[in-house]
């Protein structure tokens, strides 16, 4: 007992915090819907809460800070934060499926698509198998299988592991999920952390297989990626003078900076260059900007460390 402290606080980003506010919001206008809501309400409600979350962002997106680790809804979601508003039936139902994927088997959605077009019948089984839910759910044709775990504590590491959740020892993350939490309920240490373990052991597998296949893939098959703050990256082959690029900006917009080859960042806009340099490989589930320009382009350093990747854990696991 007397556990209860606040130095969870200093460890956590306000954004966090805000963002805890209107997943609350969200949680508490979904109940009020009844047992047995209309998906078309339950989507807008999310594409709500992920419009909302995306104006905290954007309001916190000069404050200095290092994430505490990758963001995990960039490694989940194709596209974080809608288009337009309203948002489209397509970008609801794609939030909505790409959400449902992961919380049921833990692993994102576009690796299951790539793992099923590369052959793999079991992944394309459990993309049917989520796809049917959808279905069935969209219908009212009956209860969707339930994840596994809390799914409001689940959907907190997903908002907050970047963000200092994951910095956190299991007493403060107890403390935390205690004020922060919708379910109202005082919550366990050992639980937690074990929810969260298994949160970063599945984001880790996430990202490896991307380290590892990313290099295979052509860049024709790879030529938009999309990460946080609404940006995108795209690769432009070499043409004539100019050397192979990835340009970074906003979708729809003019881009802001680019990539070149040696992994240098230009810029075409007055942000500050050196804050982005050290910042913008983060949006993009990346650690530094070469491997930004990697994800890109088939170079042969890239293929290396690729394979020497694959040799390493396959080393470990055996
Ligand atoms: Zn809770």
């Amino acid at each position: 007992m007397g556990r209860r402290t606040d130095s969870w606080k200093q460890k956590v980003h306000p954004l966090f915090i805000e963002g805890t506010a209107a997943y609350r919001d969200a949680v508490r206008t979904w109940q009020a819907l009844g047992p047995q809501p209309p998906v078309e309400r339950i989507a807008q409600i999310e594409s709500r809460l992920e419009k909302d979350l995306e104006a905290v962002r954007v309001r916190y997106s000069n404050a200095q800070y290092t994430p505490t680790t990758n963001d995990p809804l960039n490694l989940i979601l194709v596209d974080v934060g809608v288009t337009s508003w309203p948002p489209s039936q397509r970008e609801m139902d794609q939030g909505f499926l790409e959400l449902l994927y992961w919380k049921r088997f833990k692993e994102p959605l576009w690796i299951a698509l790539q793992k099923a077009n590369a052959g793999d019948l079991d992944a394309l089984r459990r993309v049917n198998r989520v796809g049917e839910d959808f279905q069935k759910f969209k219908f009212g044709k009956g209860p969707v299988k339930a994840a596994k775990g809390d799914p409001d504590h689940g959907a907190l590491l997903d908002l907050g592991l970047d963000l200092g959740l994951s910095a956190l020892n299991p007493e403060e993350l107890a403390d935390c999920f205690d004020c922060v939490c919708p379910c109202g309920r005082i919550h366990d240490a050992d639980a937690l952390k074990k929810q969260r373990s298994r949160k970063q052991k599945a984001l880790k597998m996430a990202t490896n297989w991307l380290i590892a296949e990313r290099a295979k893939m052509s860049t024709r098959e790879w030529m938009a990626a999309y990460g946080m703050y609404g940006l995108q990256a795209k690769g432009v082959p070499a043409v004539g003078e100019i050397g192979r690029r990835v340009y970074v900006g906003k979708v729809g917009q003019l881009p802001w900076w680019h990539v070149d080859e040696q992994g240098r960042l230009f810029s075409h806009s007055e942000f500050d260059e050196e804050s982005v340099a050290k910042e913008l490989p983060y949006a993009f589930a990346v650690s530094t900007l070469r491997e930004l320009f990697d994800m890109f382009f088939l170079s042969d350093a890239g293929q290396q460390d690729a394979n020497n990747n694959r040799q390493t854990k396959n080393g470990m696991s055996s």
